[in-house]
């Protein structure tokens, strides 16, 4: 177990959160005059439960997690900035990243005024641990791991990642925005076994939230009780913890959708490998395929005129001339494929 309050900056210990009218009083009342609300009812008059517990209990059901390791942030983005204002002192303290991968650990680490350390990863996207290992300082206080990493795709050993969680005097965040396309279990398991662990599952992805913005991370009770100190009294809003709560109960048929996700994937990635001018259509954990082609600028300009967007990853670490393109449906995927034929085939013409 890690010493969190030795772990925690100085202002952050010592700090007395704001109390809210919801948190001084708890019970049910007939009369409600303590938080200057419009008293004429309304939709959304009233203030939201700050640590909204009928959506917790939802995503305990759905998440098979206990409503007590579960917090709820403005997006996951909400949470990897908490994270940074808990634990990192600006202009002193840093945190370890993987290249590539997702954009914001690096931008909300900018925003903090907070280095960013890189760790590089292999030819085909795989991460020497012990590179990590060699990064660190004795000013690293959290580490950004993205399994099944965005924009590559692949996932990395869980049996390394909980030796790190072991390992590391600090945070260890792992981010599993994608994990409900993986076939790799989730590190979820070990949430109240290590109290420097979180895992990250935004409700953005799979769960088809993304406008709710809803980011949810699983710790140790002892973090929870430090983001709940820390965070925006009512960071989520009334209508957003109703639609979460409305949203999953569509499980059903949110786990049919990533069935046929991960069959379109496969079936993509064979329809892709056959044209000669894709020359890497690397392995998936995910709902997206990351590719190499010939000229990623080119080709990303014709889907574009064509209608089509994907993400230009040209310019990334080891992502020369790489796109990419999530899974859409089937539609969505044959129109790629119709789209990526003509502009193959037109090239034929020109050149042939
Ligand atoms: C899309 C994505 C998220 C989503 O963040 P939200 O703020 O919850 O929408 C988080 N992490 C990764 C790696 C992502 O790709």
């Amino acid at each position: 177990m890690v010493d969190l309050n030795n772990l925690l900056r100085d202002n952050i210990r010592v700090l007395k959160p704001y109390s809210t009218a919801r948190d001084e009083y708890q019970g049910e009342a007939e009369v409600y005059i303590d938080a200057n609300e419009n008293p004429f009812t309304k939709k959304y008059n009233r203030y939201p439960d700050p640590y909204q517990i009928e959506l917790k209990k939802e995503i305990s059901k759905v998440k098979k997690i206990a409503v007590e390791n579960i917090f709820v942030g403005n997006g996951s983005d909400e949470i990897i900035d908490l994270a940074f204002r808990a634990f990192c002192k600006p202009g002193v303290d840093n945190v370890v990243a993987l290249d590539p991968s997702y954009g914001m650990y690096q931008v909300s680490g900018g925003i903090n005024d907070i280095q960013v350390k890189k760790v590089v990863l292999g030819k085909y996207f795989e991460l020497d641990f012990e590179h990590i290992y060699s990064t660190i300082d004795t000013h690293t206080k959290i580490i950004f791991l993205c399994s099944p990493n965005n924009p590559t795709g692949n996932s990395f050993p869980i049996e390394k990642m909980e030796k790190l969680v072991q390992d590391f005097n600090g945070i260890v965040i792992i981010d599993e925005a994608y994990i409900d396309y993986c076939d790799q279990a989730s590190m979820k398991q070990f949430v109240s076994k290590y109290n420097n662990l979180i895992v990250m599952q935004t409700l953005s992805k799979a769960y088809g939230m993304a406008s709710l913005r809803l980011g949810v991370g699983l710790m140790h009770q002892q973090l929870i009780a430090i983001f709940n100190k820390i965070k925006p009294p009512y960071n989520i809003s009334l209508a957003a913890q109703r639609a979460g709560i409305e949203s999953l109960a569509d499980n059903d048929i949110i786990q049919k959708e990533i069935k046929e996700i991960i069959a379109e994937r496969e079936r993509l990635r064979v329809e892709l490998t056959a044209f000669k001018e894709v020359k890497q259509v690397y392995e998936s954990q995910a709902n997206f395929l990351l590719i190499k082609v010939d000229n990623a600028n080119e080709l990303y300009d014709y889907l574009l005129t064509h209608g089509i967007i994907v993400r230009n990853r040209h310019g990334q670490t080891n992502c020369d001339n790489s796109l990419r393109i999530t899974i859409g449906t089937q539609d969505e995927n044959q129109k790629l494929l119709e789209k990526l034929n003509e502009y193959y085939n037109a090239e034929d013409i020109v050149f042939g």
